[in-house]
């Protein structure tokens, strides 16, 4: 007999709730976020029932403020934190980069400079640090973060040069690769997308997603 689908597992879901954003084109930068991740790998994002144990609350907290996320699945409502704009800038949500970015750190993706091997492609300035964010610049193991893939100055993941600088001039990471930028929160990079496709098993399910999420993935790439 021909084998069927019907012993495919169902897709990875991800219920999410906005809260408190009041301005609609708010909303509509963090649906075009979690629309653009749910486009791109097998992840269902959907909004919340009311019932499930496991969910994403995506609100703009006062304390800590700022955009920020866990690390991956704490059970329970999961708090993800997103600023919108004020007069004094577009904090989070000037365009979707940074609700995707703070997405991802929610799938478990850390920055890409937490790598185990980033000494190979960045250097870091430790002394233009200032000195409490230090820890934000500490590494993860080798299987943590590489998921096979080579490492990415595109990611979205990424820090910038400046990043929890001192100083203008004085850059915290600095790239091995002359021509290589960094920090951008455009969107997801190629290696990005195949990362989140990886790691949710989206490329197992069956040979015809392996290509759909594949070739969706090196449009980034081109
Ligand atoms: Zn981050």
């Amino acid at each position: 007999m021909e084998e069927c689908n019907s012993a495919l597992s169902h897709q990875p879901q991800i219920q999410y709730e906005l809260k408190i954003f009041s301005c609609p084109v708010d909303r509509e930068t963090i649906q075009t976020a979690l629309y653009t991740l749910g486009l791109m790998t097998c992840i269902d994002f959907i909004p919340y029932d009311g019932e499930v144990e496991d969910y994403l609350l995506i609100w703009p907290v006062e304390e800590p403020a700022g955009c920020w996320s866990f690390i991956g699945r704490t059970g329970g409502q999961q708090v993800l934190s997103l600023q919108p704009p004020d007069s004094q800038g577009p904090k989070c949500l000037g365009g979707p980069g940074k609700a995707i970015h703070e997405t991802l750190h929610a799938l478990g993706i850390f920055h890409e400079q937490s790598r185990a091997d980033r000494d190979d492609y960045v250097t870091l300035n430790q002394d233009n640090v200032v000195k409490p964010f230090l820890h934000n610049f500490a590494k993860q193991s080798l299987v943590n973060t590489t998921y096979d893939y080579e490492y990415d100055y595109m990611s979205i993941m990424h820090y910038g040069t400046h990043f929890f600088s001192s100083g203008r001039d004085k850059p915290t990471l600095v790239p091995k690769r002359r021509d290589a930028k960094i920090g951008q929160r455009e969107g997801l990079s190629r290696t990005d997308c195949y990362k989140v496709n990886k790691l949710y098993g989206c490329f197992e399910r069956s040979p015809y997603q392996k290509l759909k999420y594949e070739s969706f993935c090196d449009i980034l790439g081109l």
